[in-house]
């Protein structure tokens, strides 16, 4: 079922009889953007102050355990509506926005971020909002809620990367009738893509593919970030899969030298919400791949990964 135009009435209202995401959504028609060049791919800086929630966020456990979950509805102000999608989700308005149109999708149970179990639902909540990109952060890759399972979404046509994509080389790992698997490199972060024409094939290639990723020790699932949207036009799903290697970088922090970066999906899209003025200021493409490099997994980390798959590194097919 097609969500559209019921979200778009929650957006109006949300933003009309909510004070607070009413002033945050109208900060962002104003919000100072900075464009970096990373070669074949282009970053988009942000300076979003309301963003440092997120990225100053304590996830450890004794900090979670001490505070009010933000996605549990006891929790949320009278004021946060939501739409219920499925028996299992609710749809609510991010009242911290980085999109013009910023949803959050939270499970109605206060039960751990895993996407063991819910990449179908990724999928078919991309099919319920066919102007969105739905996106997942793991729970130590950049989720500010990670005692909380839930995804996120924003309005298509922000992250650079989804239409940079459509002209990168793709090497080939896996495909068949209903769509292929690839990797991508020339893009400054390493990444897998998949596009398919049915729901069941997108499901089964991000399955195998979150099967070979290594989990870290202590973890219960592969550190990875994911992007997902279906096209209407082509009629395709699309998902994309950032490995990660680090939860925060070297230089996360406040002050002189530091920076309150704590990226995720949308970072890894190519949208840098960036919460402090002198970090806006200071970042330099060199920077932002620096940072890439330090938080993603490479060609070589990923070798393990290609041979899983049925062509083996060596035989990566360009398409
Ligand atoms: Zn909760």
């Amino acid at each position: 079922m097609d969500y559209s135009r019921i979200v778009d009435r929650l957006i109006t209202r949300q933003r009309r009889d909510w004070d607070e995401a009413g002033r945050n959504y109208a900060a962002l028609d104003s919000v100072a953007t900075r464009s970096l060049s990373l070669g074949e791919s282009t970053v988009v800086l942000q300076f979003n102050p309301e963003r440092r929630r997120s990225s100053a966020a304590a996830i450890d456990r004794k900090s979670l355990a001490r505070r009010q979950c933000f996605l549990c509805a006891e929790n949320q102000p009278v004021k946060q509506k939501a739409v219920l999608w499925g028996d299992r989700y609710k749809i609510q308005v991010n009242p911290y926005p980085i999109f013009k149109r910023h949803l959050t999708i939270a499970d109605l149970r206060h039960v751990p971020q895993r996407l063991s179990g819910r990449v179908g639902d990724m999928l078919s909540l991309a099919r319920s909002l066919p102007g969105f990109v739905v996106f997942y952060n793991g729970p130590c890759c950049g989720a500010s809620a990670p005692d909380h399972a839930h995804f996120q979404a924003g309005a298509k046509g922000e992250m650079p990367l989804c239409d940079e994509l459509a002209h990168a080389t793709t090497h080939l790992l896996a495909d068949g009738d209903e769509g292929f698997i690839g990797y991508v490199d020339q893009l400054g972060r390493s990444l897998f893509t998949i596009e398919t024409s049915t729901q069941r094939a997108a499901e089964r290639f991000a399955l195998r593919l979150l099967d070979l990723l290594p989990v870290p020790e202590g973890g219960d699932e592969p550190m990875v970030n994911v992007l997902c949207w279906w096209d209407a036009t082509d009629r395709l799903w699309h998902m994309v899969v950032f490995p990660r290697r680090k939860h925060r970088p070297a230089c996360y922090g406040e002050g002189e030298g530091k920076l309150l970066l704590s990226p995720a999906s949308v970072d890894m899209g190519g949208l840098w919400a960036v919460p402090e003025r002198k970090d806006f200021d200071a970042l330099t493409p060199k920077m932002v791949q620096a940072l890439y490099d330090e938080l993603c997994m490479n060609r070589k980390e990923l070798s393990l990964v290609f041979s899983g798959f049925t062509h083996y590194w060596e035989n990566l097919q360009p398409i």
